[in-house]
């Protein structure tokens, strides 16, 4: 069946439906999980445990920042919650609609509503089809116009993001880093979906350009009512396009508030390292902070430290840390901070209650457990592991190949394509 195309919402900013504020994506202890395979036989030997355990809600109309250092599980969670990867346990709800055990074909419907905008512009769109063909897909496979007026659609949709649409036989080679990001937003707002995840969608661009993609978005927030959850791990941008930031650490949530309370109130000695990292371009306030450097890798997702997961590095860390996971407790109106001590942290002053380095004037965080079995990063056998996770390019959007290695136009085996890991015993 060919249904007529639908126009991009006017430019009120108001939400397609429900209210701007109400809960538009649930997630609830969600946990994901891949198998760490060794020897001939690949043979299960382990799990990473990429996300674990992880709570929050997205509302509507919102930009939602969420952050962590390479390896946390940030982007994971993101394909998690879009179903890419099928969750080891957990609840997704989008406007109530429970995702993780819906069917193939509801799960594609659903598609229509939840997008993605990868990280990588080169990697992410098809280089054998041309503009059109890659922004017209989406509208293809969900059966949305078709002849001029899919044309007119998609010449439509390269115009809301700024390029011509006279461009639309070129292929993708033939464009910019910049001018490619468009592309793979065109067509993630070819469906006209209310949810676009947005995992690192300007860290492969040069910073001439992210400014600009940043502002694409805001824009295109403002005119179609969109709801981002925004991954990043530069904390400038976050702040500049969130309105609520969620701070990840080895696949746990450990502190999640607004984005001003965030920035000036910090209330896990986590998200105080990850601030005082960011530099603030007035020489005068630079001179006067006082940074905090964490030492250490961040530890084996496989083989994650116990109690609180930050314990091996964090400078407050106490016995009680060692043993008990601190839970995601709201300490204050819409703040929520995973800490046992975050108070008496905060009451003593932060990281000014630390001693100093003389050399560099930077607070010394080494933690008392800082030797511990599990402070290592990733072993070479659990990155290849990781790899060799679910074949996500074989996944595909909305109907429309992520990779451009694939061909594929055929979303129907999509959570069959993938290795659902098991749970673990
Ligand atoms: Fe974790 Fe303890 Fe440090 Fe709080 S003080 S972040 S609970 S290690």
């Amino acid at each position: 069946m060919t249904v007529t195309a639908t126009t991009p919402t006017p430019a009120t900013g108001s939400t397609p439906a429900g209210a701007r504020g109400d809960t538009l994506v649930e997630i609830d202890r969600l946990t994901m999980f891949f198998p760490v395979r060794q020897g001939i036989l690949q043979r299960r030997v382990g799990w990473v445990r990429a996300v674990d355990d992880v709570s929050f809600e997205v509302r509507r109309g919102e930009t939602l920042g969420l952050v962590g250092e390479s390896g946390c599980g940030k982007s994971t969670a993101g394909r998690a919650i879009l179903q890419l990867y099928r969750p080891t346990s957990g609840h997704v709800r989008f406007e109530g609609t429970e995702l993780t055990t819906a069917s193939t074909s509801e799960l594609r419907r659903m598609r229509r509503n939840m997008q993605i905008v990868f990280q990588d512009p080169y990697a992410s769109l098809n280089s054998r089809l041309t503009v059109a063909a890659i922004v017209s897909e989406p509208l293809e496979i969900h059966h949305i116009a078709s002849g001029r007026e899919r044309t007119r659609r998609v010449n439509e949709l390269l115009e809301l993001v700024g390029l011509d649409p006279s461009m639309s036989s070129r292929f993708p080679h033939e464009f910019s880093g910049g001018q490619r990001q468009r592309i793979g937003i065109a067509r993630a707002i070819a469906l006209n979906p209310q949810f676009i995840v947005c995992d690192e969608p300007i860290s492969a661009l040069d910073v001439s350009i992210q400014a600009q993609v940043v502002n694409l978005l805001q824009d295109l927030q403002e005119r179609l009512g969109l709801t981002y959850l925004f991954i990043a791990h530069d904390l400038s941008v976050v702040r500049h396009i969130s309105d609520r930031v969620a701070v990840m650490y080895l696949g746990k949530i450990v502190e999640i508030t607004t984005r001003q309370l965030l920035y000036d109130r910090p209330l896990h000695p986590y998200t105080m390292a990850l601030l005082s990292a960011v530099p603030i371009p007035d020489p005068a306030v630079e001179r006067q902070r006082r940074r905090m450097i964490l030492t250490g890798d961040v530890p084996s997702p496989v083989n994650p430290p116990s109690g609180c997961r930050f314990h091996t590095r964090c400078p407050f860390a106490q016995e009680r840390c060692r043993a008990e996971e601190p839970p995601l407790s709201e300490v204050e109106t819409g703040h929520r901070v995973a800490c046992h001590f975050w108070s008496e942290i905060n009451e003593a002053g932060g990281t000014r209650s630390l001693p100093v380095m003389p050399q560099t004037g930077a607070a010394v965080v080494a933690s008392p457990y800082q030797d511990e079995d599990q402070g290592e990063g990733m072993t070479e056998e659990e990155e290849r592991s990781l790899q060799g996770a679910p074949p996500l390019k074989e996944a595909l959007i909305g109907g429309a190949p992520i990779s451009g290695e694939t061909g594929s136009r055929d979303d129907a085996g999509l959570s069959e394509s993938l290795d659902v890991p098991q749970k673990p015993a």
